[in-house]
C-alpha cells in the first residue's frame, strides 16, 4: 500500500517526559489519515500530529456518526515492538462501523497504515516494562450538511500515544440501577462515541457518591450485570470464573475479555459466559463464595475490584494477594506482550 509520509521537520521526542507518562497527555509526532470521498477511499497519508480543521456543519459533531478504537504496542527488552492482536479490533472497527451506517475500513489500511505509522514513530514507544504506546484509531462522517442523514464522506485516522505502567489501585464499584448504558437492539455492542457521552454524567454522580467506576445492569430489571465502567467485568465464584455474555448485543466484546478467557481455559480453569444477576453476586458473597472481582480492557489490562455498593448493601472482596486468577492472568498477558513467553496464539503482530 502506498501511504504518502511528510516527516517532522523536528522530532518532539525530547519534551517527553518518561518518569511521567500520563495517558493521553502526549502524542507521537505522526498521524495518519485517510478519506473516503465519492465511495472510495483516497490515498492515505502520514503528516505531523496537529490540529485539523473542519466546516461547523460537519455531520458528526451534530448527529455523532463516529466510532473509536484502542489498541497498544509494547516494546521488548531486543527492542523488537509489536502490537496486540490488531487485526481483532479491525473486525470490531468495522462491526460498529456497519451499525453506525459509516464506510467500512480496508485490512490493509487499517493494518499497515498503523504499522508503518508505528514504525516511523518507534522511539516514542515506552520500553519500560508496563509500559506501551496507546494507538488511537478513529472515524467520524465528515459530510458538511446539516440535514439528518447518514453521511457519505468520512475520514479515518490513527494518533498514539506513550503509556505509562498502570497502576491497578482496587475499585470500588458502585451498581447502576437508575441509569442504563445498553440495551437490546441499541448500539452498547460498538465502540462507538455516543455510548461514551451518555456514560458521563452518570460516572460523574458515581465519582461524587465516591466510587470509582460503575457497575452497569440491564434497562429491564437492573438484577443483571454488564461491563464496569468501559471494562468487561468477571467474576470468580468458588473456583469457576463466570462473566456476562454477549448474546443480548449490550456489551462491547472486549478483546481483552478474550483472551482472558482462552488464557484460564487453557490453564484448565472453568469459565461460564452467561447472565449473571446482582442477586448470585450477593448470594455467592453471603457464602464465602466471591472470591475475585475485576474489570478486563485495554487501558488498565485488569482492574481488581475491591468493593462492590448495591442498593445500601456494600459487599468487601477478599484482599488482593490473594487473588490467584486475576494475578495470573495478569502476569501471563504481560509476559506474552513482552516476549517473555512463546507467543503461542500469535496474538503479537510486529512492527519492527
Ligand atoms: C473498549 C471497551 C472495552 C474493552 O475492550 P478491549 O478490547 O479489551 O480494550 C470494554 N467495554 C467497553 C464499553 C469498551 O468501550
Amino acid at each position: 500500500m502506498n501511504i504518502h509520509i511528510t516527516k517532522v521537520a523536528k522530532s518532539r521526542i525530547e519534551e517527553l517526559n518518561t518518569d511521567d507518562l500520563q495517558f493521553g497527555k502526549q502524542y507521537s509526532d505522526h498521524m495518519l489519515i485517510c478519506d473516503f470521498e465519492d465511495g472510495e477511499w483516497k490515498q492515505p497519508v502520514i503528516v505531523p500530529y496537529g490540529d485539523i480543521t473542519m466546516s461547523p456543519a460537519t455531520t458528526f459533531i451534530h448527529y455523532g456518526q463516529s466510532l473509536f478504537e484502542g489498541i497498544k504496542a509494547y516494546k521488548r527488552k531486543d527492542g523488537e515492538i509489536n502490537i496486540f492482536r490488531p487485526r481483532d479490533n479491525w473486525e470490531r472497527f468495522n462491526m460498529s462501523a456497519r451499525r453506525m451506517a459509516m464506510a467500512e475500513v480496508p485490512e490493509e489500511l487499517f493494518m499497515e497504515g498503523m504499522r508503518q505509522l508505528i514504525e516511523l514513530d518507534s522511539n516514542w514507544v515506552p520500553d519500560v516494562e508496563g509500559s506501551s504506546l496507546y494507538i488511537r484509531p478513529f472515524m467520524f462522517g465528515t459530510d458538511a450538511f446539516i440535514g439528518v442523514k447518514p453521511a457519505d464522506n468520512f475520514r479515518f485516522m490513527i494518533i498514539t500515544s506513550p503509556a505509562g505502567a498502570y497502576y491497578n489501585k482496587p475499585t470500588r464499584i458502585y451498581v447502576q440501577n437508575k441509569y442504563v448504558r445498553a440495551f437490546p437492539g441499541g448500539i452498547g455492542f460498538t465502540k462507538a462515541a455516543g455510548n461514551y457521552g451518555a456514560c458521563m454524567l452518570p460516572t460523574l454522580e458515581t465519582r461524587k457518591l465516591g466510587y470509582d467506576q460503575i457497575l452497569w445492569t440491564d434497562g429491564f430489571t437492573h438484577k443483571n450485570v454488564q461491563e464496569i465502567g468501559t471494562m468487561n467485568v468477571f467474576f470468580v465464584f468458588g473456583n469457576t470464573v463466570v462473566t456476562p455474555d454477549l448474546s443480548e448485543g449490550t456489551i462491547l466484546a472486549g478483546v481483552t475479555r478474550d483472551s482472558v478467557i482462552k488464557l484460564l481455559q487453557e490453564k484448565g480453569i472453568a469459565v461460564e459466559e452467561r447472565a449473571i444477576s446482582i442477586d448470585e453476586i450477593e448470594e455467592n458473597y453471603k457464602n464465602g463464595q466471591l472470591k475475585e472481582a475485576f474489570g478486563a480492557g485495554t487501558a488498565a489490562v485488569i482492574a481488581p475490584i475491591s468493593e462492590l455498593f448495591y442498593n445500601g448493601d456494600t459487599m468487601l472482596l477478599p484482599p488482593m494477594d490473594t487473588w490467584e486468577i486475576s494475578n495470573y492472568i495478569k502476569k501471563e498477558l504481560a509476559d506474552i506482550r513482552y516476549g517473555n513467553i512463546e507467543d503461542t496464539h500469535k496474538w503479537m503482530y510486529k512492527v519492527c
